[in-house]
């Protein structure tokens, strides 16, 4: 299960105060935007939703604020080939049901998938951090969309 909103922004306080980083408002303001979201927004996404709470933030801004963020282990960026990167203010392992019409994607929780094992030591090089699984697919309103073409 996810943490608490309240318990994330503590997270994010004391990643900041560890580092010597100030906790700005706009670090504030763009986790707290991700963690109100379910749907993995873009970088651009984000910089559009934060902007009408907060006029005079940069887009370049959210982008450093998300790299920040991902670096303090608060995000996750979830890659999608051919697309945006999509952040992820849910961190802990997940998987992701993905539509290749509209690139929604929409978390899924399934402690089947949780349990595939990890290989030890290194696999062709790269060390295992952590996996996550893409279910690929259509979304139930893209599957409508399929039906009605004749
Ligand atoms: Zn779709
Ligand atoms: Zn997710």
């Amino acid at each position: 299960m996810g943490e608490s909103k309240a318990k994330i922004l503590r997270r994010l306080e004391e990643a900041c105060r560890a580092r010597g980083l100030p906790l700005t408002a706009q670090r504030r303001i763009v986790l707290e935007e991700l963690l109100r979201r379910t749907d993995h927004p873009t970088a651009d996404q984000l910089f559009e939703a934060v902007r009408t709470l907060s006029p005079q933030i940069a887009r370049r801004t959210v982008y450093r604020v998300l790299d920040t963020l991902a670096e303090l282990g608060l995000v996750r960026r979830v890659h999608h080939p051919g697309a945006a990167v999509r952040y992820d203010a849910k961190t802990h392992r997940h998987h992701h049901l993905v539509c290749q019409r509209c690139n929604r994607i929409v978390d899924l929780e399934n402690a089947e998938l949780d349990r595939i094992p990890l290989p030890r030591g290194t696999w062709h090089g790269f060390t295992i951090a952590d996996f996550s699984v893409q279910l690929i697919g259509l979304c139930p309103a893209c599957r409508k969309l399929k039906k009605s073409i004749p």
